[in-house]
């Protein structure tokens, strides 16, 4: 087609649509859906003074747990670095001093990488890293979201009953 010439599609005139646009019909239709919704419960929810419930496989903050007796769970076995699919996890691991078992020296997760698909619990034999309810935290900088063992091991001890309230409850369906 050469440069001046043009083509213009001209949609088909329809008495029906120019009707419907002249008596304003789905402006109508639009303020009775508004005004059928208007008595009717609502169903927003004014977060955060208002939450909704969350289910018990909700993935949210990690944290490492530890046994009653305060010894920590991981047994190092690097299995959740492997699976891993945003390669967020590090972890070094050698024996520990006082009984030569195996455990970390260094479990570090990037939250910026992470997706929270969940694969990390799902592939850790001693339920020892897990993804907790809690959602409302944030990081001013970068380096805020990379969580250390220290730090995953002190959202475990803090919330060591929500989170066992939660494996409970999804223990059936496992
Ligand atoms: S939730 Fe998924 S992406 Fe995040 S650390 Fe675990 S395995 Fe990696
Ligand atoms: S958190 Fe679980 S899967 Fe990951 S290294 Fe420790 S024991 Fe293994």
């Amino acid at each position: 087609m050469s440069a001046n010439t043009t083509t213009t599609a001209v949609a088909p005139f329809s008495l029906k649509d120019f009707f419907k646009s002249f008596m304003l019909v789905e402006l109508f239709k639009g303020m009775a859906l508004t005004g059928r919704y208007t008595f009717r419960r609502k169903v927003t929810v004014q977060f955060p003074e208002e939450k909704t419930p969350l289910s018990p496989r909700f993935r949210g903050l990690h944290a490492q747990r530890r046994y009653e007796n305060g010894e920590e769970r991981c047994i190092a076995c690097k299995l959740c670095e492997a699976i891993c699919p945003a390669m967020a996890i590090t972890i070094e691991a050698g024996p520990r001093q006082d009984d030569g078992s195996r455990r970390t020296t260094r479990y570090d997760i990037d939250l910026t990488k992470c997706i929270f698909c969940g694969f990390c619990e799902e592939a850790c034999p001693v339920d020892a890293i897990v993804e907790t309810q809690i959602l409302e935290y944030h990081g001013e900088k970068r380096g805020d979201l990379y969580f250390t063992k220290d730090m995953l091991l002190a959202v475990g001890d803090k919330f060591e009953p929500e989170i066992a309230a939660a494996k409970a409850a999804d223990a059936k369906y496992r």
